[in-house]
């Protein structure tokens, strides 16, 4: 299959097969979770049995891999392996039923199942039903150069954001970072994603913070509005699919919200993800012939 990212890049891909998956537990859980994305990409761009590169860069994009070679996962925005992933994802396995506890009661959602066609649907119309980077986030990539806004995008005439979008290689450092018990909250879980897209931030006091774990610091006492309006430009700018995933509490009834969470179980490391995924029964019967049917 076809993948196209936010930013232009096209490659081919094959579905994830049990010999992936297989080949993912091999590896044991010390690997840790940026490997992990990784992993799976270069799985589906490899040949099932052989494991060597099967599957090439169509088109590069703004990044300096060549037509025809292997991508350069390191290079890529995160926006852009989210993109691919899901995509990969949909067609290996459609349905995903992430561990998920509900915020307020603590109950676990055991019967959340997404539909990842529905994710991709949310988008725009661009090809993966994701909405497509834009040119100054093109230029930067390519160029690994700051988009600038100046000033803050709340406060007139203070400040500076300088914006370089999150890659492959920043995983590692994401994942880390994300694992300090001060940032365990779901609500301050995203804002270590936003940090790493920043590389300076100058704040009205001319003070500069350019530290990711510093700028988490920075945006955690920073007002909401301000890390909305953050969040809603710099996914304006490098496009992708909107991973927020809105479900209600089959327990107390309460209306939230989740990222998308690209983990172990994302990949189909759930042996009672299956069943649960068919439990509702649509699924089975779609495959049964009714009995007196001709
Ligand atoms: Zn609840």
């Amino acid at each position: 299959m076809l993948i196209t990212c936010p930013s232009g890049l096209k490659f081919e891909a094959r579905p994830w097969t049990n010999r992936d998956r297989a080949a993912l537990v091999d590896r044991g859980s010390t690997a840790g979770l940026k490997d992990t994305q990784k992993f799976m990409l270069m799985q589906a761009c490899s040949d099932n049995t052989t494991r060597e590169p099967k599957y090439f860069c169509i088109d590069p994009g703004p990044y300096g891999s060549v037509a025809g070679s292997s991508v350069d996962w390191d290079d890529v925005t995160l926006a852009d392996i989210t993109t691919a992933l899901i995509e990969i994802r949909r067609v290996s396995i459609p349905e995903f039923s992430p561990d998920c506890n509900c915020t307020r009661c603590g109950a676990l959602l055991s019967n959340l199942v997404l539909d990842l066609a529905e994710v991709l649907e949310d988008g725009s119309a661009a090809a993966l039903g994701s909405t497509p980077a834009r040119k100054e986030a093109l230029e930067a990539i390519k160029n690994h150069t700051p988009v600038v806004l100046e000033p803050y995008p709340y406060i007139t005439g203070e400040g500076r954001v300088e914006i370089t979008f999150a890659r492959g290689r920043d995983a590692e450092k994401i994942a880390r970072i994300a694992e300090d018990p001060s940032y365990s909250s779901p609500l301050i879980q995203p804002l270590v994603h936003l940090a790493a897209s920043i590389s300076k931030l100058v704040l009205p006091d001319d003070t500069e913070v350019s530290a990711t774990a510093g700028i988490v610091d920075v945006l955690i006492d920073e007002t909401v509005d301000f890390v909305d309006t953050l969040k809603y430009v710099i996914d304006e700018l490098e496009g992708g699919v909107d991973t927020v995933v809105r479900f209600t509490c089959d327990k107390c009834n309460s209306e939230q919200e989740m990222i998308l969470p690209l983990g172990l179980k994302f990949f189909g490391l759930d042996p009672a993800e299956s069943r649960r995924r068919y439990s509702g029964g649509s699924r089975v019967s779609r495959y049964l012939k009714k009995p007196g049917n001709a």
